[in-house]
């Protein structure tokens, strides 16, 4: 079956045909700047055919329709008619305590997706308009939601309720949500297969570190807590996001500083983290390369970081009753040495010894710590874009 996967962002489409009969990848693209100057769209097919069209995109419709039009290209796509897609799988970012697994989209259920928009002002209006478009234009394709809260349906009542008067919950759903589910479903579930260990004896720490990080303890193949929260912004430091703080500096900010509700906004989720820290970049690779050459607020802004996650994982080896395997991925778990010896060293305590050798190794499925110990530390690539497409898959076939 071939099945299509998309990720709607606000201004940018990130796609990938799949045929699933090898869960191999025919063509891969991203549209960005939609509704901006400078508009284009890059698709690379499985023969290495790469298409760059910079035209106007004023919305996503008109995205999707050059997308769908350079699919089929005679010279560049990798297939004849659009009607030989069967299904879409729709990353779909908040599914709130409605949806705890991916769903085949139907118009109740996007009146239900709709109200949450409420929740992630920012990411699901996007998902929705990306989800309306390819039903107006592939109405013969089954349409699925892949959500990104649905696998932190799982985590207990008293690791997602939080200390404030409960009928604010009842009256919000103000609640730990987490996010990144499907790349903590996918990593976790790959980690075991590697291991050879059954899924529902395994006890995992998932460390996705990328722009937007978070960690999830994961047992048994469910998660039980996660660092993001309500929204995106809690748990670790991050690029640009705050990550966890003093509440109270929010109004001794809003006072001092005279900001706005959207100005405090904008601080935490953009000029916060490891920018902010630095002063410098939200990319750890510049950080890396300047704590090389001695810049002090690098090195401050990558110790904050490792410490929070050292922090992490024993408050999480806690929640577990024990660890299995500590996973690393995402751009900066999959390709940092640096951030990985930093947090490996400091969970000696636990008996991880790191392989040097090994920690060298970048985006690639690999063990960085040496047999012995308890607890094996290792890097699994994720693959977001797969497991939507394999969830779309059982729900088309059946
Ligand atoms: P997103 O959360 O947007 O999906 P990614 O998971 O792609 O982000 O991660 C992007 C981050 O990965 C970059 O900001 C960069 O800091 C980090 N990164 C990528 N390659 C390396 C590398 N070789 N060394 C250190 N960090 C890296």
């Amino acid at each position: 079956m071939l099945i299509l996967v998309v990720n709607c962002g606000s201004s940018s489409i990130k796609y990938k045909l799949m045929d699933m009969k090898q869960e191999s990848v025919l063509l891969t693209g991203l549209a960005e700047r939609i509704g901006l100057v400078g508009s284009r769209i890059k698709q690379v097919s499985h023969t290495e055919k790469e298409l760059v069209l910079e035209q106007d995109l004023p919305d996503h419709k008109a995205a999707l329709e050059t997308i769908l039009k350079g699919m089929t290209d005679p010279q560049y796509g990798v297939i004849e008619d659009i009607s030989m897609i069967k299904a879409v799988g729709h990353r779909a970012v908040h599914g709130g305590e409605k949806f705890n697994k991916s769903v085949i989209i139907d118009e109740e259920m996007m009146q239900e997706f709709e109200v949450l928009s409420e929740l992630a002002p920012l990411h699901n209006p996007p998902n929705i308009v990306g989800i309306r478009t390819c039903q107006a234009l592939m109405p013969h394709a089954i349409q699925v939601g892949v959500f990104d809260t649905a696998f932190h349906q799982s985590i207990p009542k008293h690791a997602y309720i939080y200390g404030i008067p409960y009928d604010l919950y009842e009256k919000y759903k103000i609640r730990k949500y987490g996010f990144h589910g499907t790349s903590h479903k996918y990593v976790s579930g790959r980690a075991a297969e590697i291991l050879g260990k059954s899924a529902d004896d395994f006890k995992a720490i998932v460390c996705h570190l990328g722009n937007g990080s978070s960690i999830t303890a994961v047992k048994n193949g469910e998660s039980i807590d996660t660092t993001m929260g309500f929204t995106p912004l809690p748990g670790l430091p991050m690029g640009t996001r705050s990550g966890d703080i003093d509440p109270a500096i929010i109004p001794f900010l809003m006072e001092k500083e005279d900001l706005s509700i959207g100005q405090v906004n904008d601080l935490l989720n953009k000029k916060s983290g490891v920018l902010g820290i630095s002063g410098l970049s939200s990319d750890f690779r510049d950080l890396e390369d300047a704590a090389v050459e001695g810049n002090e607020r690098a090195e401050l802004a990558l110790s904050i970081f490792a410490y929070s996650i050292i922090k992490w994982v024993g408050a999480f080896t806690a929640a577990l009753g024990g660890l299995d395997a500590l996973i690393f991925t995402g751009g900066i778990g999959e390709n940092s040495k640096d951030v990985r010896e930093r947090v490996l060293k400091g969970l000696a305590y636990m008996g991880i010894e790191i392989d040097e050798d090994k920690n060298k190794s970048r985006g690639k499925e690999v063990i960085v710590s040496k047999p012995g110990a308890g607890v094996t530390a290792m890097v699994v690539p994720t693959n977001e874009e797969l497991m939507i497409a394999r969830e779309t898959l059982e729900l088309a076939s059946n």
